[in-house]
């Protein structure tokens, strides 16, 4: 008997954690169980998931913010069935497909600065594609990044990666290093040695929710093309209408000589992700026929993922997402903030549009600080980490910590999200810190749990 999808989803279901123990990555599951998301998702439309137990969960994660037009969306699984009866000849290699060419013409019509597009399948893939072209166009091997930034986590990204916890024990890495995020002191310093091809900055950190400070992108652009090198905005996530603009770095005045974008443009389907640039780059890179597939990917263009991307620009427009996002986003941040004010715990409320992040820090209150600062010490980022579980479990929405060691709340909800599910966000947010405030409540044993479980994981990298 062949494959037959239906009868696979019930006649395994429930099995997924134990054969990801036997067969993939052995800390998913345990590390799911400890901190209560070890749920079983049965199906998920817009902004919510749904268990086998019929519970629904607000998604304010949105698969790390692939589903930037909601889960399901009809529009999107209707261009994805009309795409595969189509019976399309797809990927021929040795060709040049229709559906690449027009996507491409969509992207650069919203993005009129740069004038081509490489496509590629995931984030880190778009981020290599940029390095790659940095390097060779300018001629010179050093891309710089800021303190903090994530890139993706193939070799080349990594090597673009803030963070030791990721980097560490995968070196040697490609030339580079780092910059503060939003100092040009650094970056004059490390331009003045004349090898650098190129920063990569994303703006808007994805692992502290730090905006780019203004007139930052733009300084750092004429500082980097005084000196023969690009700026590349990574818009993996930010872009596509996320905090309220099509591009973040619109909001900025500033034109990036190469940018990034992935996540929101696969509709949540295909794997989706582009590199767009200018005429100048690329009659360097792509400068002789021989040379026609220096860089090329085997899936790049295929059908599917520029039915997805076609798709989710047409929803984009149609459902008017960047004015959502825009005006849900403000009101989620002014009515986070005013709450804030009640929170002694909470030190800063910050974003643009639907990428929101609630950072937490040293509460003045004794009685607190006695509660919060060992929690702190055992690993920062636990108490954040203890919001993410009561949000959860209390309240259905499903949130996430903004990365490792900080300790941000960080909020991604879908672009489609409702002022009714942004209220229901709000006053959940507001129930769980009340409940902290009050340190006599059982919250604060959980978050010592999760000390327990944190420190017997053991350290997260090698040395
Ligand atoms: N760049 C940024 C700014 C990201 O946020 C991410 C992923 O979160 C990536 C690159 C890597 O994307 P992917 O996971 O699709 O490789």
């Amino acid at each position: 008997m062949g494959f037959d999808l239906p009868s696979v989803l019930q006649a395994r279901s429930g099995e997924g954690a134990a054969l990801w123990s036997k067969y993939l990555n052995p800390q998913t599951s345990p590390v799911l169980r400890s901190i209560g998301f070890d749920k079983r998702w049965e199906r998920a439309e817009a902004s919510y998931l749904y268990d086998d137990a019929g519970d629904r969960y607000l998604d304010y994660l949105s698969g790390f913010g692939v589903f930037g037009v909601g889960r399901s969306h009809p529009s999107i699984r209707r261009a994805l069935h009309e795409a595969l009866d189509a019976g399309l000849a797809d990927m021929v290699q040795m060709d040049t497909p229709l559906l690449a060419g027009v996507l491409a013409e969509a992207l650069i019509e919203r993005v009129p600065t740069l004038d081509r597009v490489y496509f590629a399948s995931s984030g880190t893939e778009a981020v290599e594609a940029a390095l790659k072209f940095a390097r060779y166009s300018t001629g010179k091997p050093r891309v710089l990044y800021c303190d903090h930034a994530f890139h993706g986590l193939t070799a080349g990204s990594l090597s673009v990666n803030g963070a030791k916890e990721f980097r560490g024990g995968f070196g040697p890495l490609l030339p580079g290093g780092s910059v503060p995020f939003g100092d040009l002191g650094g970056l004059t310093s490390e331009l003045r040695k004349g090898d650098v091809a190129a920063l990569i900055v994303e703006p808007i950190q994805g692992k502290t929710v730090r905006v780019a400070p203004a007139e930052y992108l733009s300084e750092a652009a004429d500082l980097l093309h005084r000196n023969g090198a690009l700026l590349i905005c990574d818009e993996v996530q930010t872009g596509l209408g996320r905090t309220g603009r099509f591009l973040c770095h619109e909001y900025d005045g500033v034109h990036p000589d190469i940018v990034t974008i992935a996540k929101t443009l696969s509709g949540g389907f295909v794997p989706v992700a582009a590199a767009l640039t200018t005429s100048q780059v690329f009659e360097k890179v792509y400068s002789s026929m021989d040379r026609v597939l220096v860089h090329d990917s085997t899936y790049g263009g295929n059908a599917l993922a520029m039915a997805a991307g076609l798709a989710t620009l047409a929803i984009i427009d149609d459902e008017g997402l960047i004015a959502n996002a825009a005006l849900i986003g403000k009101r989620l941040q002014s009515d986070l903030r005013a709450a804030a004010e009640r929170y002694e715990l909470v030190t800063d409320v910050r974003g643009r549009g639907l990428m929101i992040g609630i950072e937490f820090g040293r509460p003045s209150s004794r009685r607190l600080r006695n509660r919060y600062t060992p929690l702190t010490f055992a690993r920062r980022g636990l108490f954040t980490q203890m919001v993410v579980c009561a949000l959860f479990e209390q309240h259905k929405i499903l949130t996430q910590t903004a990365g490792d060691h900080v300790d941000v709340l960080k909020l991604l909800p879908p672009l489609v999200t409702t002022a009714d599910e942004a209220s229901y966000f709000v006053e959940s947010f507001c129930s769980v810190m009340d409940s902290i405030q009050d340190s006599t409540r059982p919250l604060w044993h959980f978050g010592w749990g999760l000390t327990t479980r944190a420190t017997l994981r053991g350290p997260r990298t090698p040395a």
